[in-house]
């Protein structure tokens, strides 16, 4: 298996970049904030929990957040050749709980690709998704909040998976085709 994790700030491309990832090498997509998501669509208990959380610019708490990425890997493993994880992990105890998951399957992370792009340009283009995306969570005070839980809590896996050896870091200025094309060239079985 080749296992990818896509990181990155709230709104820089991880969705966009994971479907072409997926395009070109088949792998599975484990979008956390589309599990999510389709949980609040559809009314579920999970998703009124979530959307609590998501709502406000918060994470969901790491022991329910790691349950439900568990539940996603057994049932999506038995047909998968790896899986791009797009949105998890989001705090360093997640990324151990990924480590271990992984390690009962004899797998691990193989990169990290994390898309650098800085905060205004961020602020910019959610608030541009916001006009259409009916995101909850995409307006001007959510995002804030969403830019200060990464830079307090998400952002210190990039440190992480660097003394892993597992961290590629990309430009994620451009065209969508440009950073791919970045990504493509930094993965190490696929450049
Ligand atoms: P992008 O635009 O780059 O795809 P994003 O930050 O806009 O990313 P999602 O990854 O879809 O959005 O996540 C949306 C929200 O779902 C988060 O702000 C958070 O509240 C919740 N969420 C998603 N993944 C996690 C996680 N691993 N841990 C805790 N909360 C999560
Ligand atoms: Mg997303």
């Amino acid at each position: 298996m080749f296992n990818i994790v896509i990181f990155g700030g709230p709104g820089s491309g991880k969705g966009t970049q994971s479907e072409k990832l997926i395009e070109r090498y088949g792998l599975t997509h484990i979008s956390t904030g589309e599990v999510l998501r389709n949980e609040i669509a559809n009314g579920t208990e999970l998703g009124k929990i979530a959307d609590s959380y998501i709502s406000k610019g918060n994470l969901i708490p790491d022991d329910l957040m790691v349950n439900i990425l568990a539940a996603e890997v057994d049932r999506l493993a038995k047909t998968s050749k790896g899986f791009i994880f797009d949105g998890f992990p989001r705090t360093i105890a997640q990324a151990d709980e990924l480590a271990k998951m992984l390690d009962k399957r004899g797998e691990k992370v193989n990169a990290v690709v994390g898309l650098e792009v800085p905060d205004s340009v961020l602020t910019e283009r959610l608030i541009q998704r916001g006009k259409s995306s009916g995101r909850a969570d995409d307006n001007a005070e959510t995002i804030g909040k969403r830019l200060e839980v990464y830079h307090n809590t998400t952002s210190p896996l990039r440190d992480y998976y660097i003394a892993r050896g597992e961290y590629k870091g990309i430009h994620g200025l451009g065209s969508i085709d440009e950073i791919f094309d970045r990504i493509v060239t930094s993965l190490p079985v696929c450049g």
